[in-house]
């Protein structure tokens, strides 16, 4: 008899232990969170179950995963395989980025839809001279994103070439300003075709992809120059306002302080500086200024492009 009960009794826990493995199958370590909510789910895989779930499985991934935490969500058909978050994971991060801004003829960036209207977009020209890397360890501490426009002539070395992979690395996107910086205006068809072109293909050669932002040395375009870039998917753009090449704010106070107290700073405003020394050292207090004025910064990704 008392082989029997106990016979009964380990039948009854094996089952009860078989029930919960069925059910906490896809559990990293929080199980008893798992098993409050399954008892009390009871077999129905609903979509809070999924919510419970997909926050673990996304723990720890890069933004892009992040967002394709939204696109499950939205996607309330109830499935719950890992296969399957892991297949659209795959899908939506090969997808483009949805612009938010477009440039405008005067060069500011206007939302597109309900985008955050108080923003501008930083960028730094003439790069990588001798202060681009340090202008980007800056912005990236700050987390502000921006557009580097390199010259041809600063990427003769390999050691220049590699300051533009790590800066590129480190998220910034990497705009085309011509091999040698010469006035597009002064030159032949085929001369301006030869500042654009090989510049585009040595930028591939750097970074493994071609530039979308084309800027002319001086914002002088040339309605060839203009069609060459439009032919190369390239997005032309000059600037709202900066000015780090004036004689009385070449020093760090002076231009921090100009580009942010500038009456010309408004909403979508595109700020070019550049590779300065003076640029480099007042660029923190440039972009906490901007910051505390309540502007956030266009991320390069978000703006439309040919
Ligand atoms: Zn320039």
């Amino acid at each position: 008899m008392k082989k029997t009960i106990s016979l009964l009794i380990l039948i009854f826990v094996l089952t009860a232990c078989g029930q919960n493995q069925t059910t906490s199958g896809n559990t990293n370590g929080d199980q008893d969170k798992n098993k409050v909510q399954e008892s009390t789910q009871d077999n129905n895989t609903s979509s809070s179950n999924q919510e419970s779930e997909e926050p673990k499985d996304n723990e720890g991934q890069t933004e892009e995963a992040s967002s394709n935490e939204e696109s499950i969500e939205e996607d309330n058909d109830n499935e719950t395989k890992a296969e399957k978050i892991e297949e659209e994971k795959e899908e939506t991060s090969k997808e483009p980025v949805e612009p938010k801004y477009e440039l405008t003829k005067n060069w500011d960036l206007k939302p597109i839809g309900d985008a955050e209207e108080k923003v501008v977009l930083l960028t730094i020209d003439d790069a990588p001279d001798k202060h681009a890397l340090d202008m980007a360890k800056t912005l990236k501490e700050l987390d502000a994103p921006a557009i580097f426009f390199v010259n041809g002539h600063f990427m003769d070395t390999e050691e220049e070439k590699n300051t533009v992979k790590k800066i590129h690395e480190m998220g910034f996107a990497i705009g085309n300003h011509t091999m040698d910086h010469k006035n597009l205006r002064n030159l032949s068809k085929e001369e301006q075709k030869a500042q654009i072109l090989p510049l585009s293909d040595l930028i591939e050669e750097v970074i493994g992809t071609r530039p979308i932002f084309f800027r002319a040395p001086h914002g002088a375009n040339t309605d060839y120059s203009t069609q060459t870039s439009l032919d190369e998917d390239m997005l032309v753009m000059n600037w709202t306002y900066g000015y780090d090449w004036n004689q009385e704010y070449m020093t760090e106070e002076a231009i921090a302080d100009i580009m942010v107290n500038t009456n010309l700073l408004h909403n979508g405003a595109n700020l070019l500086m550049h590779d300065r020394e003076w640029t480099a050292k007042g660029l923190d207090d440039i972009v906490k200024g901007l910051r505390d004025k309540g502007y956030s910064f266009v991320r390069p990704e978000e703006i439309k492009t040919p």
